[in-house]
């Protein structure tokens, strides 16, 4: 019955939400919502937790140039021969189901109108929750059944942690991001993105030294969780956070790192993770052979490599947002 009750109010958001089909100006907060709504209506019909959904929906939005839904919602894009079945000569988006299933194809109703339609986000996202299903509903069966969607290690732990994230903060709206040091410390910075360095042959400068003294706070730019800490022979004591948008955030040289930080802690925008240092440079444990900075660096990941960008006009973003705050 409270099921009932919970699906019935979903039904009700959603068909309000979709008298408006996503316009070009629609508002990031009111797509959010939307696509909330969704996730938790096929949360209702399958069991299946909103935040895998939610997981997996922001990390192919994040892999795919163009995907196929419809409205834009649903990032979720299923290679037309895997939707309708691989010896399916149909190649349409949208066949009754009694032809998806009779060639075992991915496809699935989600709107109850008989037809599996590819571009469709119900369909999508329904498609997806009974590919889940057929695991089971424990985050043990939903991780085995990413491993094997996607068969990439990376892939798998990037969306159990957004799941994490998710689940944690209860909401899509995960936006916000803060200054990598306190906005009143003593700092500098520059754009070096490119620079030659010196240290460990041919490589490029790839990110942004924010000079500080040591000990000044090194603070979550994002919401995300911790995925790597420890020591490199570059990078001295390093910290790795990955961001529900699938950017990795790396923070380098520290002097220390806060108290209980761990790998797999959940973060958010302000959250201290470590000290400036001058880290690095040698054998764990150097230091000191530089002036001591934060160096931040960001990476994107396209589902099979990862490569670096420049965060430096992000830092100028996020200094002038902390400034007027
Ligand atoms: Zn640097």
């Amino acid at each position: 019955m409270k099921v009932f009750i919970q699906l019935l109010i979903v039904m009700c958001i959603l068909s309000t939400l979709q008298k408006n089909i996503v316009a070009e100006n629609e508002s990031n907060e009111d797509k959010l919502q939307m696509r909330y709504a969704l996730y938790k209506k096929t949360e209702a019909l399958t069991q299946i937790p909103w935040y895998y959904f939610a997981a997996i929906d922001q990390y192919e939005r994040n892999i795919h140039k163009e995907t196929a839904s419809k409205s834009g919602l649903i990032g979720i894009t299923i290679p037309s021969d895997k939707w309708n079945g691989r010896l399916n000569p149909n190649e349409s988006n949208r066949q009754h189901i009694g032809i998806i299933e009779l060639f075992n194809g991915f496809g699935k109703d989600g709107d109850g109108d008989n037809y599996a339609d590819s571009t469709n986000d119900e369909d999508i996202l329904h498609a997806m929750a009974e590919y889940l299903l057929s695991y089971g509903k424990t985050k043990q069966d939903v991780k085995i059944a990413i491993w094997n969607y996607y068969q990439r290690e990376l892939s798998v732990q990037t969306i159990m942690n957004m799941a994490k994230v998710y689940k944690t903060f209860e909401t899509l709206e995960l936006e916000d991001n803060v200054f990598p040091v306190p906005i009143h410390a003593n700092y500098s910075y520059r754009n070096t993105w490119g620079d030659p360095r010196g240290f460990g042959g041919r490589r490029i400068h790839e990110g942004t030294d924010i000079f500080a003294n040591y000990g000044v706070p090194v603070r979550s730019t994002t919401y995300g969780v911790i995925e790597m800490k420890g020591w490199n022979r570059y990078g001295g004591w390093r910290i790795g956070i990955r961001d529900t948008r699938n950017i990795y955030h790396y923070y380098a040289h520290l002097n220390g790192f806060e108290k209980n930080v761990k790998v797999g802690q959940v973060v958010k925008p302000g959250d201290i993770v470590g000290y400036v240092g001058a880290s690095g440079y040698g054998p764990k444990g150097t230091s000191g052979k530089f002036p001591p900075h934060l160096h931040y660096g960001m990476y994107r990941d396209n589902g099979n490599t990862e490569w670096s960008f420049d965060p430096y006009p992000y830092l100028r973003k996020w200094e002038r947002a902390s400034r007027t705050h």
